[in-house]
């Protein structure tokens, strides 16, 4: 069994923000605990009495506004922990991937791009599962933030099941409706949240701070980065990963 965690960025209805990004991480079942210790390991040094109750939420610790991360009172020391976040996938396992989608809501002015991205990035979740389906048939299941977009993902869901997905691809290798969890109570829902930022940094601000991080995690074959989508319509010329590997394959 898959896990892909997935988490938002950006909002969907703030006209001063370009992009909405939906992004997170792909582990499979033997790594959850791993990667969940390395990042406890990390809370554990942030606050060594109560490192439950230290939350990793990229924007809050970029804020500084909250506990405790205004304890931090360089905005460097603060970008320095959501790069850390970010880097506890360094020596990660190779099949611990990462899967993000960028909208450009002005691109689809009739769509909703909650349901765009999440369509987008459970078609890829599922190539990948049967790109890894040789010896033996592989299953995920998407885990979301529980605080985001409860009702509207978990219909969506459902009709992909019943009905398959617009491009007649049906998602089999997924079961059934993602899993809601609490992010408060889940580490990896936490670093999916990171992801998804520095996705969102990326293409609405040109911020490549948190991307670079990151950047050789993305699910990659033949030289093509299909854990990343860039859904655009006004630069067909576009020198990003996502486009620009697309655009060499074919
Ligand atoms: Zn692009």
């Amino acid at each position: 069994m898959h896990l892909l965690y997935l988490d938002d960025s950006g909002s969907v209805l703030n006209r001063n923000e370009e992009y909405f990004v939906l992004g997170g991480v792909c582990v499979p079942e033997t790594s959850v605990r791993w990667l969940s210790h390395k990042l406890d390991e990390l809370a554990c040094e942030i606050d060594p009495q109560v490192p439950t109750q230290v939350e990793f939420h990229a924007a809050t610790i970029y804020n500084g506004r909250d506990d405790p991360w205004k304890q931090l009172k360089r905005r460097e020391d603060r970008i320095t922990v959501i790069k850390r976040v970010l880097l506890t996938l360094e020596g990660a396992f190779s099949d611990i991937v990462i899967f993000a989608c960028a909208i450009h809501k002005a691109s689809y002015p009739n769509q909703d791009p909650v349901m765009m991205a999440f369509e987008d990035l459970s078609s890829r979740f599922n190539i990948y599962l049967r790109n890894l389906s040789v010896d033996k048939k592989q299953y995920g299941l998407i885990v979301l933030d529980k605080s985001s977009y409860e009702s509207s993902l978990q219909s969506l869901a459902r009709s992909f099941r019943a009905q398959g997905n617009r491009w007649g691809d049906y998602l089999k290798s997924i079961c059934e409706v993602p899993l809601f969890v609490d992010s408060r109570a889940s580490r990896i829902t936490q670093l999916a949240d990171h992801i998804a930022y520095a996705v969102f940094r990326r293409y609405n601000a040109n911020d490549l701070t948190y991307f670079n991080c990151v950047e050789g995690r993305f699910y990659q074959d033949g030289g093509v980065m299909h854990g990343l989508a860039h859904r655009q319509t006004y630069n067909d010329r576009c020198t990003c990963p996502a486009c620009l590997t697309r655009r060499n394959a074919r």
